[in-house]
Parts: structure tokens; C-alpha cells; sequence
């Protein structure tokens, strides 16, 4: 039987390189979209650190660039389309709302599409996000509650899921977005709460650092493993129907929590390091994540594996490792 092939954008970004894993062991030929850079080789970092750096095929294409995408969608003629592509910082997405808006709202749309004017029968994911909820409207959050985002990043990513969901109920487009909670893994980037707070812990344990500036503490995530979400990626498109799925832990811990899981991990007491930084603020907060993923357990089958703790120590223990062979 041929291989099965799968294109993802995003491939450089931390879900591209553990979804591309999965998908290779699987057997796939996965096809990575990565945007052209003159920095010769930091794109395939992440992949490199798993160790598959050279089984992806990474293709030039730019998420704005419609002809590009559908070309590449064109050559490939894939089963399965993952976009994961998107200014992913929320933070950022106050000073570049344009940019967001074109990359993690209107891309959605080029892919979108790429896939039905050259591959209409590709099984195609959209990377939606539990930002959509922002103002959460129920205290729990499902498929069915209400979205109210509260920032240029959430509109722009509803925008997205709408548009998936438009696309399967205007041209029958095998479709599904995914409603991911917060992922993190040691692969996530420096800027988010989650490696920010493990790569300062590590530093700060050899002696590299001596405090950890931090914005709101009191906002709760419902942290989850990367390597578990991406499975649930692959799981919604091998359904028979397109759908769209809360993925999540149904666990909410604070940003204090966490950053104290972290400190205690080294045996560290992280009063002594945190200085609260007005910088780290945000214009409008989400102050509380919490989802309900009984959808994707019972139709897809899917349940996390990987537990907060043993995710944290995993983090910590990866960016020690970082920092001692940058130092040896
Ligand atoms: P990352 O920020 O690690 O990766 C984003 C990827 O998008 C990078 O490969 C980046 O390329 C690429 N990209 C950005 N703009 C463009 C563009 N114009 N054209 C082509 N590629 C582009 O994100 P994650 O891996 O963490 O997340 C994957 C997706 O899931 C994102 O869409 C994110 O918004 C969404 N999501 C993530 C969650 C999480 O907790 N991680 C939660 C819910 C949704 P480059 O390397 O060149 O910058
Ligand atoms: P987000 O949920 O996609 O915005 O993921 P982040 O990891 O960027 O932020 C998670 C939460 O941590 C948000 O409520 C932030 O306000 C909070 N937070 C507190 N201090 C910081 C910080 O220094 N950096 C980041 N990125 N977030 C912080």
C-alpha cells in the first residue's frame, strides 16, 4: 500500500516537530512548510532535538502567499493537511494585530483554500485554540460554550474556526478544528509562561541567573503534554466525519503553582527569585482555562497521558541539560 503523506505548516514550531514524530512512525511521508529565512539551519532545530530532523521534507511556503500553498498542496496531492502555522503569542499579538490577523485569521482561509481547489478530499485540521473562550462564559468549557476572545490573537483564531467550520458545511470539506488548551513540552518557545519559568528555574539552579520577572500570577491554565495533544490532532482525522473537539486536561492550576512545581523541583524556594514585572501585564487577561475534553475521550478515544508533574520535571530537567552543554 502507498504511503500515506501529510503536509503541516507549522512544521518549525513545537507541535510541527512532535506531530511530525507521530505521523513518521506511523509511517507517513510528512511534508513540512517552513518560511523562507537567510538564518541557514534554525529551522529544523526543534526536529533535530527529536532526532528526525532529516526525514521531514521541509518545503519554502508562507501561510500569505495563496499560490504558494496551493501549489505545494497541488504537488503533494496528501491525505491529511495540518495547519498548525500562526503568530501563536498572544502577548504579541497586541503589537502586530495586523499581522495576527492576516497570518492566524486570513491563512486559515489560503489554506483552506489551497485544499479545496487542489486536494478537496484531503482530511484537513485547523489548530484552534482555547483562547476563543477568553471572558470565559461557563466555568467548565466545552464545544458548546459561548466564545468571547480578549485578544487580537483569539479573534483572529475564531475567525479561523469559523472559517474550518464554514468550509465543511459550504463544500463538504473534510474538516475539524481542534480546541486545544494550553501544550507545553521542552520544545515550547522561551516566550511562553510555562519554558519561561523552567529555563529561568534551570539557570537560576547553575548559577546563570538570580531572579525570574513574571507578570499576572493568578491567571490558571489547563496545562497539558504537547506529545499527548497532537495525538488527538491525528485521531480527528481519521474519523469518518469532520468535527470540531475540545482537547484538554479538565485540570486548571495557577501560574503561582506552577512556578512554584518548578522551583520545588530543583529544591529551590522561589520567593527568594520571582519579581513581579508590570512589563509581563497584559492589556486584557484570561484569567481562568478549564476544559471539558469528554468529547474527544468518547468519540476519539483520546485521554492524556502525561501528567503536570511529570511534564514540569521533564522541562526543567531538559533545559538543565541545555544550559550545562552550552556551558561544558
Ligand atoms: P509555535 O509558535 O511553536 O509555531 C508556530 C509555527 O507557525 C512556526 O513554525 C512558525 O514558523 C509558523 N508560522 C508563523 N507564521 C507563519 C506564516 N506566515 N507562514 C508560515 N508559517 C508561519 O506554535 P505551537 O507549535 O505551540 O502551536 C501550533 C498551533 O497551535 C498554532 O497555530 C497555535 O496558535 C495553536 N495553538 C497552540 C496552543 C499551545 O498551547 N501550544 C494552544 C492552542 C492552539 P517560524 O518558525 O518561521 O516562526
Ligand atoms: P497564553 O495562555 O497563550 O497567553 O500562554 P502564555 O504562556 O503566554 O501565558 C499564560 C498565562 O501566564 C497568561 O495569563 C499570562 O498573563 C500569564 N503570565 C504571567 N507572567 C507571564 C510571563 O512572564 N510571560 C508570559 N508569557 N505569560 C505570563
Amino acid at each position: 500500500m502507498a504511503k500515506k503523506c501529510a503536509v503541516i505548516t507549522g512544521v518549525t514550531g513545537q507541535d510541527g516537530a512532535y506531530l511530525s514524530q507521530l505521523l513518521l512512525g506511523k509511517g507517513y511521508r510528512v511534508i513540512g512548510v517552513a518560511r523562507r529565512s537567510s538564518h541557514y539551519g534554525m529551522a529544523t532545530h526543534r526536529l533535530d532535538w527529536l532526532g528526525i530532523g532529516g526525514q521531514v521534507e521541509v518545503v519554502d511556503g508562507d501561510l500569505l502567499d495563496l499560490g504558494g500553498m496551493a501549489r505545494i498542496i497541488r504537488d503533494a496531492q496528501p491525505d491529511e493537511v495540518y495547519n498548525l502555522a500562526a503568530q501563536s503569542f498572544v502577548k504579541t499579538s497586541w503589537d502586530q494585530p495586523v499581522l495576527t490577523s492576516q497570518a492566524t485569521g486570513v491563512g486559515v482561509t489560503n489554506m483552506l483554500e489551497a485544499v479545496r481547489l487542489e486536494a478537496p478530499g484531503a482530511h484537513f485540521y485547523q489548530a484552534s485554540s482555547s483562547e476563543m473562550y477568553g471572558l470565559i462564559q461557563e466555568p467548565i468549557q466545552s464545544e458548546k460554550t459561548p466564545f468571547y476572545p480578549r485578544s487580537p490573537y483569539a479573534v483572529a483564531k475564531l475567525m479561523g474556526h469559523w472559517m474550518t467550520v464554514n468550509y465543511r458545511e459550504s463544500f463538504g470539506l473534510h474538516a475539524s478544528s481542534g480546541i486545544l488548551f494550553n501544550h507545553e513540552s521542552p520544545l515550547r518557545g522561551l516566550e511562553f509562561v510555562t519554558r519561561k519559568v523552567t529555563d529561568a528555574v534551570a539557570r537560576i539552579k547553575l548559577g546563570l541567573a538570580t531572579e525570574l520577572r513574571m507578570g499576572n500570577m493568578d491567571a490558571t491554565r489547563d496545562w497539558g503534554h504537547a506529545k499527548d495533544y497532537v495525538r488527538a490532532m491525528w485521531l480527528m482525522l481519521q474519523q469518518e466525519t469532520a468535527d470540531d473537539y475540545v482537547v484538554a486536561t479538565n485540570r486548571t492550576v495557577s501560574v503561582r503553582a506552577f512556578v512554584e512545581a518548578a522551583f520545588a523541583h530543583v529544591d529551590l524556594n522561589p520567593d527568594k527569585y520571582i519579581v513581579i514585572d508590570p512589563a509581563f501585564m497584559r492589556p486584557a487577561e484570561v484569567e481562568v482555562l478549564h476544559g471539558n475534553a469528554d468529547k474527544a475521550k468518547h468519540k476519539l478515544g483520546w485521554t492524556p497521558e502525561i501528567t503536570l508533574e511529570q511534564m514540569i520535571g521533564e522541562m526543567v530537567d531538559a533545559d538543565m541539560a541545555r544550559h550545562r552543554k552550552a556551558g561544558a
